[in-house]
């Protein structure tokens, strides 16, 4: 045995084997997967939802400002609120090319009886951050909301890039009432309220005929479905939806006449809970 070795597994701290750097990585790597991929399948806080009849949250991830200008009237027109995950950091500036709205703006909505959910201060990756750096990041963007909303602290979340790992997952599933993110589906059955799951609203990939299938498949069998979207502007990227089409899915929403709440509000009637309940206190 070299020298070098010598040095490398005295460093690890190890007698007389060693992981090679690579494995370590390799090793760290498959955990970081398996924990990912478990923490989308595991129910951390899990509630059985039956519906008689369905209900539909339309939501916003990030707050662009053209979501905020063209999406919000849009609701309104159809006696529809919104609700939008405000990442309170990214507050005038770009965050995948868009302007994000000013505090301003934030208010206005909430005003105008819109949702303000919370989405990280600094728009962050959960499972690559700290437990601390989360919880201190959270705390500011809850109190950045509040200042905006007479004082009321958010009670919905959306994990940021949709990614969360049983770490993350683990430390925010008591924070707020619920917890959504991107994974596709109709919330119904055993429901996980630390991990809702949602649809996309993207001109790129989601076409009208497959939303309105999805909404005949809705009323056939009752659910929660929640959309969600970034941008609402003409040429949007491929994580955002234009005008048109938002206004074509409202409008779908509304000849159906189903019943379109934010987040909040179908939180509290589906699962009955009141302001007292404690987050967690569902049960199955
Ligand atoms: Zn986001």
């Amino acid at each position: 045995m070299g020298d070098t070795t010598k040095t490398y597994l005295a460093r690890q701290g190890h007698g007389s084997v060693a992981m090679p750097a690579g494995a370590l990585e390799f090793a760290r790597e498959f955990t970081g997967k398996f924990s990912r991929r478990l923490s989308r399948m595991v129910p951390f806080r899990p509630f059985n939802l039956h519906l008689e009849r369905p209900v539909v949250s339309f939501t916003f991830d990030d707050f662009a400002c053209s979501a905020a200008k063209a999406a919000a009237p849009i609701l309104e027109d159809a006696g529809m609120r919104g609700t939008f995950y405000y990442a309170s950091g990214l507050s005038g500036q770009l965050e995948n090319g868009q302007e994000i709205v000013r505090a301003d703006v934030v208010a206005n909505l909430f005003s105008r009886g819109h949702e303000i959910g919370a989405h990280t201060h600094m728009h962050l990756d959960v499972h690559r951050t700290p437990n601390h750096v989360i919880l201190e990041d959270m705390e500011i963007n809850k109190r950045r909301i509040a200042e905006l909303t007479d004082g009321r602290a958010p009670t919905s979340f959306a994990y940021p890039f949709g990614r969360l790992d049983l770490r993350s997952k683990f430390l925010l599933r008591q924070e707020f009432d619920s917890l959504r993110g991107i994974q596709t589906g109709i919330n119904s059955g055993v429901i996980d309220l630390a991990h809702l799951k949602a649809q996309e609203l993207y001109d790129s990939s989601s076409s009208l005929e497959s939303m309105s299938g999805l909404l005949d498949r809705l009323e056939r069998k009752p659910g929660w479905l929640i959309f969600y979207t970034h941008e609402v502007k003409p040429d949007p990227t491929s994580i955002g939806c234009s005008p048109a089409y938002f206004r074509e899915v409202v409008e779908l929403v509304r000849r159906r006449g189903l019943t379109v709440e934010t987040v909040a509000d179908a939180f509290a009637r589906v699962t009955g809970r009141t302001a007292d309940t404690p987050a967690g206190a569902e049960s199955i």
